[in-house]
Parts: C-alpha cells; sequence; structure tokens
C-alpha cells in the first residue's frame, strides 16, 4: 500500500469510528486503539504535507487560531422563528394556516434547543463552511472550532447532495456543562453561569484546541438548498440522519394541533430528563411545497412557530443582600429571599454573582425580584419587578470591605470577583482551606468533617492546616458533640494521611489553580517539593499544559515566607513530599533515546502496561513505523501493513518476552 492508500484508508476509519462512538454511541473498537490510529494518521501527515486534507479527522484537535472571524453572507437566510404560549395561540396559528392552504396540514414536533445555531454548507460530501447566524443576513465564519466538535461530520455517508446548507443548534449537555464547571471551582476559578451562553461563547474562541477540550454537542433540524431529494420535512430529518448528521430522534409526526399539544404537554413534564436544555417545541408544516405557499413575514416563516415552555421563574421579595467570602478569598454576593416554591424546592437564596451583574439589573434591597433555576444548581436573580419598586429604595452600593474580617476587598483589573486579601487571618478562607485540605481527593482525612474543622478553628486550636497534625486527643474532646472513640477517629485520621502520596499532598495545599490534574502534572514532572518550590515561572510554563497564570500562582504561593514556613512543618511531621519510592522503583533510564511502536495484542502485560513501562523506563512510544522507530513490539494479529513496513524500514522486530528481558 503506497502511503497516500494508507493515510486515506486511517482517514475513512476514523471517520467512522467517530461516527460510531459520537452518532450512534455503538462504538467497535476501545479509546486506546482509537487514538493509537489518530496519533498514527497524526504522523503520516506532518511526514506528507502533500496530502493535507482539511477535513481529516486530525483536525478535531483543533490548533489552528482564528485572530478575526471573517463575515460570511448566508447563501439562505436564518430566519427567527414567531413565538407562542398558550394552547389558544396554537390553535389559532393552525386556523389560520389551514385556511390559507385549505386544508389540513401534517405537522413535525421537535424540541427547541437552547444553544447556539449555526448553519453549515456541505460540499461533495465535505465540510465545507460554519458559519453563526449573526444578523440572519450574514454571520462569523466559525469553520476551524465547528470541525473540533466531535459530532459534527467532516464526511457524510450515503446518497447526499452536491452542496446543501444544514442548520442546527450547538449545545453543551448538563452531564459536560457540570464537569467543566467543577473544574473551574476546583481550580479557584469562577463557574460558568450557563450552558447556552458557554456553547455561544465558545464559537468565538480564538484557538481552536480549545474549542475541542469542550463538551460540546451539534443537534441537526433543518436541510436548505435548491434540489433537495426530500419533500418534507420529517423526511429531510431522516436523510439527514442517514448522512451521518446527528438528529435528536425526540422528532414526530403529528396529524393536528391537538396531537401538537400532547407533544407539548409530554415535553414540558419531561424535558428535565433529556442531556441537555430545551426551552420549547418547533412546530413546522412538514410538507415542503405547503411551506413555499405560506411563505415568510419580514422575520419568519409563517409555516413554523416555537412553542415557549414556560420558564420555571417565580417573584418574591429581596430582603437584604449579604456577602460570602470563598476559600480563595473570593466573594460572591447572595440574595436573601422570602421563600418561594421553585421547580418544586423553597427557595431562600440566590446568586448575584458579582458587582456588575447587580450593577446591571439594578437591583436593591427591597425590590421584588424574578428568581429562576436554569440547568444550574443555585438559582438566580433574572431581573427586577420595576413596577413595584419603591421609590424610596436606595442604589445598591457593593460592599467594600469583607464581612467576615473587615478587610478591604480589592479586584484585580479584567476580574469579575472582588476578593479579601486577608489570607491568613480571614476565618472562611482559614475554614475553607482547612476544609479543602482534608476533603476525600485531596488528604481524605477519616474522622474529620468540615463541620468539626469550623469548630477547631473556632475554639482556637488550629488555625491552618499544619496545626492539624499537632493535635491530641485531650484538645478535642471537650468539642460538641465530641465522644471518645471519635476523638480517637479524628486523632488516628490525621496521622494516617500522612502516607498519603505526593500528589495529593500538592493539591491538598489548596494553590490557586491548581486542581487535582494540575498536581498531578507537576509533581510527576518535579518529583519533589524543593524542586517545584524553586522552580521559575520559565520553568513552569515549560511543563506540558501549564499556563501563564498557574504558573505565577505557584511562584506567588513558594514565594511567601508563610506558606514555606508551613510547609517545613508538614516536612517536620512526616508528610510526603516527594514522589515514593515505590513509584520510582519500576522507573530507569534504560531505554532513553529508543523509540517503540506498540502493535498487536499481548498476553503477560496489556498495551497500556506496555506504554508505560516504555515511557516509565526512558522510552517513547510511536503510534506508527517510520526510519525513527526503533522496536516493534509485535504481539499477536498485529497487522501485516505494520510488519511490511518494519521490515522495509529495518526496524527491530521483538516479542513481549523479549522486550520484559530488556528491562530485567
Ligand atoms: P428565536 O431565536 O427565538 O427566533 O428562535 C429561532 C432559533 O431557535 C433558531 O435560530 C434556532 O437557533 C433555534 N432552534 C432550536 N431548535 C430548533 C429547531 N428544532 N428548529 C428550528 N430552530 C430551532
Ligand atoms: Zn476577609
Amino acid at each position: 500500500m503506497t502511503t497516500q492508500e494508507q493515510i486515506k484508508q486511517l482517514r475513512e476509519e476514523l471517520h467512522r469510528h467517530n461516527y460510531l462512538y459520537y452518532i450512534e454511541d455503538k462504538p467497535e473498537i476501545s479509546d486506546y486503539d482509537f487514538d493509537m490510529k489518530l496519533k498514527e494518521l497524526q504522523h503520516l501527515e506532518e511526514k506528507n504535507p502533500e496530502f493535507e486534507d482539511p477535513n481529516s479527522p486530525t483536525r478535531r484537535v483543533g490548533g489552528a487560531i482564528t485572530k478575526n472571524f471573517n463575515t460570511v453572507v448566508h447563501d439562505y437566510r436564518m430566519y427567527s422563528l414567531s413565538n407562542s404560549y398558550s394552547k389558544e395561540e396554537l390553535e389559532d396559528w393552525e386556523n389560520r394556516i389551514e385556511k390559507s392552504v385549505g386544508g389540513k396540514l401534517q405537522y413535525v414536533c421537535e424540541l427547541k434547543y437552547d444553544g447556539a445555531s449555526i448553519s453549515l454548507t456541505y460540499k461533495n460530501g465535505k465540510l465545507q463552511r460554519a458559519v453563526t447566524r449573526g444578523d440572519g443576513f450574514q454571520g462569523d465564519d466559525v469553520t476551524n472550532n465547528i470541525k473540533t466538535i466531535r459530532s459534527v461530520p467532516l464526511k457524510l455517508k450515503g446518497d447526499f447532495p452536491e452542496k446543501f446548507d444544514i442548520r442546527g443548534e450547538i449545545v453543551l449537555p448538563y452531564e459536560g456543562f457540570a464537569k467543566m464547571n467543577a473544574e473551574r471551582v476546583e481550580a479557584g476559578e469562577e463557574p460558568y453561569a450557563n450552558p447556552r451562553n458557554t456553547a455561544s461563547g465558545s464559537l468565538k474562541l480564538q484557538d481552536s484546541a480549545e474549542v475541542a477540550k469542550r463538551p460540546l454537542e451539534c443537534l441537526l433540524y433543518s436541510l436548505v438548498a435548491d434540489n433537495l431529494p426530500v419533500k418534507s420535512q420529517f423526511e429531510g430529518l431522516e436523510k439527514a440522519r442517514e448522512w451521518g448528521f446527528k438528529v435528536p430522534p425526540e422528532a414526530e409526526l403529528k396529524n393536528s394541533i391537538a396531537e401538537v399539544l400532547d407533544y407539548v404537554n409530554y415535553w414540558d413534564q419531561h424535558r428535565h430528563d433529556l442531556p441537555y436544555e430545551t426551552d420549547g417545541v418547533v412546530i413546522k408544516v412538514n410538507s415542503f411545497d405547503q411551506q413555499d405557499e405560506l411563505g415568510y413575514t419580514a422575520k419568519s416563516p409563517r409555516w413554523a412557530i416555537a412553542y415557549k415552555f414556560k420558564a420555571e421563574q417565580e417573584s418574591t421579595k429581596l430582603n437584604k443582600i449579604t456577602y460570602q467570602v470563598g476559600r480563595t478569598g473570593a466573594i460572591t454576593p447572595v440574595a436573601n429571599l422570602d421563600p418561594v416554591q421553585l421547580a418544586g424546592t423553597t427557595v431562600k437564596r440566590a446568586s448575584l454573582h458579582n458587582a456588575d451583574q447587580i450593577e446591571k439589573l439594578d437591583v436593591r434591597e427591597g425590590d421584588t425580584v424574578f428568581v429562576e433555576k436554569g440547568g444550574e444548581i443555585i438559582p438566580k436573580i433574572v431581573g427586577v419587578d420595576f413596577t413595584q419598586r419603591d421609590p424610596e429604595t436606595l442604589e445598591t452600593k457593593y460592599a467594600e470591605t469583607c464581612p467576615e474580617c473587615d478587610s478591604e476587598l480589592i479586584r484585580k483589573e479584567g476580574e469579575a470577583q472582588h476578593y479579601c486579601p486577608n489570607y491568613n487571618g480571614c476565618p472562611p478562607q482559614i475554614i475553607g482551606r482547612i476544609q479543602h485540605f482534608i476533603s476525600r481527593k485531596a488528604m481524605d482525612i477519616e474522622g474529620l468533617g468540615g463541620e468539626t474543622v469550623a469548630l477547631l478553628v473556632n475554639a482556637n486550636l488550629i488555625t491552618n492546616y499544619a496545626d492539624l497534625y499537632t493535635l491530641k486527643k485531650e484538645d478535642v474532646l471537650p468539642l460538641e458533640r465530641m465522644a471518645e472513640k471519635s476523638a480517637e477517629n479524628l486523632v488516628s485520621g490525621i496521622e494516617k494521611s500522612k502516607e498519603i502520596p505526593f500528589e495529593r499532598v500538592l493539591f491538598a495545599l489548596g494553590i490557586r489553580y491548581v486542581g487535582e490534574t494540575v498536581a498531578k502534572k507537576l509533581a510527576k514532572h518535579y518529583k519533589n517539593i524543593d524542586a517545584l518550590a524553586s522552580a521559575s515561572t520559565e520553568d513552569l510554563t515549560a511543563v506540558d499544559e501549564i499556563g501563564e497564570r498557574i504558573a505565577q500562582s505557584v511562584t506567588d504561593f513558594f514565594t511567601s515566607e508563610e506558606n514555606r514556613e508551613l510547609i517545613q512543618r508538614l516536612k517536620d511531621y512526616g508528610l510526603q513530599f516527594e514522589i515514593i519510592a515505590e513509584e520510582l522503583e519500576n522507573q530507569s533510564t534504560i531505554l532513553d533515546g529508543n523509540t517503540f511502536v506498540i502493535s498487536g495484542v499481548f498476553e503477560k502485560v496489556s498495551r497500556n502496561e506496555l506504554k508505560k513501562m516504555i515511557e516509565d523506563n526512558g522510552g517513547k512510544v510511536s503510534g506508527s513505523i517510520s526510519g525513527k522507530t526503533d522496536y516493534l513490539v509485535a504481539g499477536e494479529n498485529m497487522g501485516p501493513s505494520k510488519l511490511a513496513k518494519a521490515e522495509k524500514v529495518g526496524t527491530k522486530i521483538i516479542s513481549e518476552n523479549e522486550f520484559l528481558q530488556m528491562l530485567s
């Protein structure tokens, strides 16, 4: 097989596996094998730039930077939808259009996905361009970013027309959104407000590699072209599915608005079971001929209408705005409300996010406000009922000092949040830091919970996490609800935490922006705390995936004399501040400078273990064979093409046993 054929074959395979995974949800190969194939293709493409393809599966990982997004005129205008909010409005619509067409109509009901609209152009089965809606006439070319979304097919299958546009919505499913936010919170950053804004903000990021990291999805709902091979909306959805698009299965064909209403009521009840946000139902006349007959108003098609679900919104009185201090010192303004029932729960408090938000909404104490519960867990204030405003109320003046320690608040340029700078003296920061230190993913101290930490701090028994290691049973016994047995457990739990490995100790220290993953990376790279503490920001940014911001935060942390003292104390108590010997034991430099390719199935170790063994001993693992490959570790059922290639370029072929011998 020529290189060109090999590249072509890999691309087809990867397109197919991508489809099986992201559209059909029925993968046939492991993630590892997928990654290996992708790496192999990346490698071949790098070596053979003449076979470049803008729609190669390698484009999914991103990398292309868009400085300015070009404006593109849509070939077909992207219309708005007119809205309806009641049964009566829908019935009126039915009467109106059935009269105008002169007969009964069939309708397609679809969910109204709440994200950012997108128009994709395909030519000869390849994605050519992706454009945002913009003003409906023209939008921004965001093709590089859209290519990273796995559910957008880069290449189609089946009997697609030569050229067409397809419209859909880019959404961020709840699960991925929650995960992104959990990571941000863990790293001490402000969480994103809601999935819709995060999805639409993602489309305009300059670095497509950043977009690739976000778990976005593209849901399609409409084909547009001059000569479509279908005669109705419903057939169009089915065809789009066949060509490889993600078209949600909830769409249904209905014979009357009475039937449509059943659908609407069903989804109004069940929409929270869906993986992504929806804000209503879109009802479309099924037949394209009848759509043409009905035509458009200045803004929207006459043949379609959106039915908006009632937002889960209530109004209530805002009694007081208070301020909460997080463990990093970040201040969150909180609205304290007259209790109100919202989506099945009683709400007494809601977030106001930050000073800008308060100013934007002009929220004041004493106002009647609208509270809404979207996809997020914490309800938020979305507006003020100005008709109810007492003219005596005063504009809200944002807190200037910390509610807990009275320090003057600071706000760094370009940041939305205010901070309390009193790192060592502000109780919620002290307590929050110790609570973080003992938490499950950090030191995981058995027998000690967040509330006990607060009691310990308030009783002046501890003022930082190092103090935990001085606690004796007699010290804690006088605390509220502390029995003999629980005091013993607490002390022994603290003792046991001295075995927690370095990477988790590092995470536990609570350095801003150093979450679990970053802590692992740093521990692995620097191997011990002294090496990390003496690293400069330049050293740090040279580490894979460590950016300016993290690097600065790490060096700031270690510049502080107080932090250095704390760490010295923790060291003296016997905590782990280097990668433990056991982990290093299986590491060596025996394979330094050698590149390996792994192929086939192995008996004694898995492919992943094999890969780790090579890397732990200084070797490199590559996805495909080239002149630079030193060894091919060959297992059962190895592909014949790899074998032939290895023989051709003179790579040494070794068995699993021979490899293991190299290490012993
Ligand atoms: P609006 O922005 O309220 O005028 O509503 C029109 C927008 O709804 C379109 O631009 C799409 O982005 C979005 N939308 C979401 N789901 C659908 C759907 N199933 N069919 C048509 N439009 C939809
Ligand atoms: Zn404070």
